[in-house]
């Protein structure tokens, strides 16, 4: 059996098409969304990252507010920065990329942010709502913005309609920006998974992961989640990301959590690189055009 894959192109560009209707309709009212980004420094990984959130933006009609400080910047700089896009009325949403430069304490720069403009959904005021939201039917839980890889995994499960209701997710990693939020989400009333959180100090893994209907990795080890761990019939998705060496193109070549003989036993496996890393952009996008749309 070859799993059926989870296509973050196909998903991605479906989910851009739609919000270019949306972005459409913002224009026809005069509103005009718009992704501010803050880079400090010059690490090439962030750099590339940056440009791609740039790339989509124009491609979907959206403006985008680019600022750059140097590697040297100071907390106060950064502070300043940030301040100006909270206020910049073209900037819908905005995210501060991260890694900052050692020595500039992140979580003081990401709550400066203002919560209604925070693209990546990670501002502890959303992430508290985010607790306090059970039901996902309600329209306080349609009024913050998610933390985007989180949703963008929701959003792919749903698109191959794989049903989570009822269904016990294993997800592996506790990481604040996938695993702990992505336990929140899956939980909320509406969505109704059962779901084991796990982490580098739970015992005897496979066996754990063997039970779920549903794998969700984010770790960061290339191949960890073997073909013997997997339920036949489970549905995998990858979220790890890891780089393992030099394309001949020069580009980085990417691993995920997942060996690729998983496909050989499960019903469905995301790709990496094409799988859940396009959803965390599309999702970006998402947060930006629906703050414009609650203005
Ligand atoms: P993180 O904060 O470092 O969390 C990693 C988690 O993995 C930790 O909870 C850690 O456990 C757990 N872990 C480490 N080794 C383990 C093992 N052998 N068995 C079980 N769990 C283990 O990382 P993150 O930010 O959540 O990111 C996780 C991965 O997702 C990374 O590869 C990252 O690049 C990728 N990522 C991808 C996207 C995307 O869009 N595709 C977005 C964000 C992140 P402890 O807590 O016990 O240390």
């Amino acid at each position: 059996m070859a799993a059926i894959r989870l296509d973050g192109v196909e998903t991605a560009a479906a989910i851009k098409s739609e919000l270019k209707g949306r972005v459409d309709a913002l224009h026809a009212r005069g509103i005009h969304p718009g992704l501010g980004t803050l880079l400090v420094g010059s690490d090439p990984g962030s750099v590339s990252y940056v440009a791609g959130k740039h790339r989509d933006c124009a491609e979907l009609g959206i403006e985008s507010v680019r600022v750059d400080l140097p590697e040297d910047a100071s907390s106060a700089d950064i502070e300043a920065a940030i301040d100006a896009l909270n206020a910049d009325p073209a900037v819908t949403g905005f995210i501060v990329q991260l890694p900052l430069p050692a020595g500039i304490d992140e979580n003081a720069m990401l709550e400066r942010v203002d919560p209604a403009k925070d693209a990546d959904g990670l501002h502890p005021t959303n992430l508290g709502r985010l607790v306090l939201s059970v039901d996902a039917s309600t329209a306080f839980a349609r009024s913050f913005p998610l933390p985007c890889t989180p949703a963008g995994v929701l959003e792919l499960l749903a698109r191959y309609e794989i049903p989570v209701a009822g269904r016990h997710v294993v997800v592996i990693g506790r990481g604040l920006t996938v695993g702990r939020p992505l336990g929140l989400l899956l939980t909320r009333k509406g969505v109704d998974a059962t779901v084991t959180l796990t982490h580098s100090r739970t015992r005897d893994l496979a066996a754990i992961v063997r039970e779920a209907d549903i794998v969700i990795a984010a770790v960061g080890r290339p191949g960890l989640v073997k073909p013997e761990w997997v339920k036949p019939g489970a549905a995998v998705v990858d979220v790890g990301v890891s780089r393992v060496g030099t394309a001949p193109s020069g580009k980085a070549k990417l691993s995920g959590d997942v060996d690729p003989a998983v496909a050989e036993v499960a019903a469905y496996l995301s790709p990496v690189p094409g799988g859940v890393g396009l959803l965390t952009r599309a999702m970006l996008l998402a947060n930006v055009v629906t703050a414009a749309e609650r203005l």
